[in-house]
């Protein structure tokens, strides 16, 4: 356990944030006998518990984006061992479901676009299968009858993001993670090293390392290089279906250009509506015209969501970065580990993150599939937009 004295906390490493990243992180860390503290900031309004929970490292494939599709099939092939780890040592369920994902199209426009991905799937080798409208409802018999066509996905699941997280909590907790409330303010440095952090409230904490895994307040942090992470603000519902039917799989739509999906949760109780994205800040508006766009999409894919309850509407934010990929591994300085701007996909780097971190931190080394991900593809840019700044305010 980390050691308190009258004012003074010290710990090996400090974890900065208490969502999932944070979370994993340190429970990793503390299973291999280190000292940990983590500073949680306010567990509430983190990404990680407003996320729909999809795990689509296929499904999410994006053109270019290779090596995060390297880094999410990673993780994606490590969640069966570590939901089940989660599991043994918390004595709690994970949220784990396993596929499939089915992918639909709205109109002729929709069903064209779902054939680009189609077609860029197959070109990669993974796993998906066209389906037509009658072979789409009978995966899905919730479907509208309108539907063009699908695209199924076998190996992409779902995990419930608010039960893995307490689970994480209290497997944490039985490793011997130490839970400080409260939010970082800087990080502390001696000679181009860590020493540790100071709180808001002024109180320090002693450490050798630090994990900065505060998601989209990554950037707010003082005393380290700059990390270039942006809030992106998502509005998500959760509906009850009550005593109607809801799907069994995944559904995820393309409704005239825009994309909405439908994620179930075991027993019938919930089935979360997501998401916009936007790029507002930390607004944390629910709006009329979110909700809408949402119910209306959510109902030209699935008819019986509308008799559903509108339980709860929430917003969060996705850690972004300028490429759309995490930020992690050195922070560019000793014992400065970075683990932030998992954007849309920080339930499924879960993982991975974690086992990287664990990597950095016990073994000062950067896993092959983190390598693309370092700071330092940033650095060029950060530079120049240094530069204009200064060149800016002195013109
Ligand atoms: C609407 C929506 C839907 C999503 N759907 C999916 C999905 O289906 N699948 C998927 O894989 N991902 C999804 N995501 C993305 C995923 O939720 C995030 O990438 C992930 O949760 C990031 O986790 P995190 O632990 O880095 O950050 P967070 O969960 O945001 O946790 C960061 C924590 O740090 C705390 N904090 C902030 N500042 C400080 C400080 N100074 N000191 C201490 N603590 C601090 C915050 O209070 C917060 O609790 C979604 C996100 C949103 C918003």
């Amino acid at each position: 356990m980390p050691e308190a004295s009258s004012d003074r906390v010290t710990a090996d490493v400090v974890v900065i944030g208490g969502g999932l990243i944070g979370a994993a992180s340190a429970w990793r860390l503390a299973v291999a006998g280190l000292d940990v503290a983590v500073v949680v900031g306010e567990p509430g309004a983190g990404a990680s518990r407003v996320a729909a929970g999809m795990l689509a490292p296929v499904s999410e494939t994006t053109f270019t984006e290779e090596a995060l599709l390297a880094l999410n099939l990673a993780s994606m092939r490590r969640y069966p061992e570590f939901v089940a780890e989660v599991s043994q040592a918390s004595g709690l369920p994970s949220g784990f479901r396993p596929g499939p994902t089915i992918s639909v199209a709205y109109n002729a426009d929709d069903a064209a676009r779902l054939g680009v991905l189609a077609d860029y799937l197959s070109r990669l080798g993974l796993e998906s299968q066209r389906l037509t409208s009658r072979e789409a409802r009978g995966v899905e018999p919730l479907l509208a009858p309108t539907i063009r066509g699908g695209l199924l996905v076998p190996g992409d699941a779902s995990c419930d993001n608010r039960v893995l997280l307490d689970a994480l909590a209290v497997a944490g907790d039985r490793a011997g993670v130490r839970t400080v409330p409260g939010f970082v303010h800087h990080v502390v440095t001696a000679a181009d090293r860590v020493t540790g952090v100071v709180l808001a409230d002024g109180s320090p904490i002693t450490a050798g390392a630090v994990v900065l895994a505060n998601g989209a307040w990554a950037g707010q942090i003082t005393g380290i290089p700059p990390v270039p992470v942006r809030p992106i603000k998502g509005q998500i519902l959760r509906l009850d279906p009550g005593r109607f039917p809801q799907p069994g799989v995944v559904v995820r739509a393309f409704t005239r250009g825009t994309e909405v999906y439908l994620v179930p949760r075991d027993g019938g109780r919930e089935l979360v509506v997501g998401a916009t994205v936007e790029e507002l800040g930390f607004d944390h508006r629910v709006t009329a015209g979110g909700v809408y766009e949402l119910l209306r999409d959510a109902r030209l894919a699935v008819p019986m969501s509308s008799e559903y309850v509108l339980a709860e509407t929430s917003v969060g934010y996705r850690p972004g970065t300028p490429d759309n990929a995490p930020v992690l591994g050195h922070g560019g300085m000793d014992g400065l580990v970075l683990a932030t701007g998992h954007y849309r996909n920080g339930v499924l780097l879960t993982p991975v993150t974690a086992d990287i971190v664990a990597e950095v931190v016990l073994h000062d080394r950067v896993p092959a599939v983190a390598e693309p991900f370092g700071l330092a593809r940033f650095v060029r840019s950060l530079q120049i937009g240094v530069a204009s700044e200064l060149k800016e305010t002195h013109t």
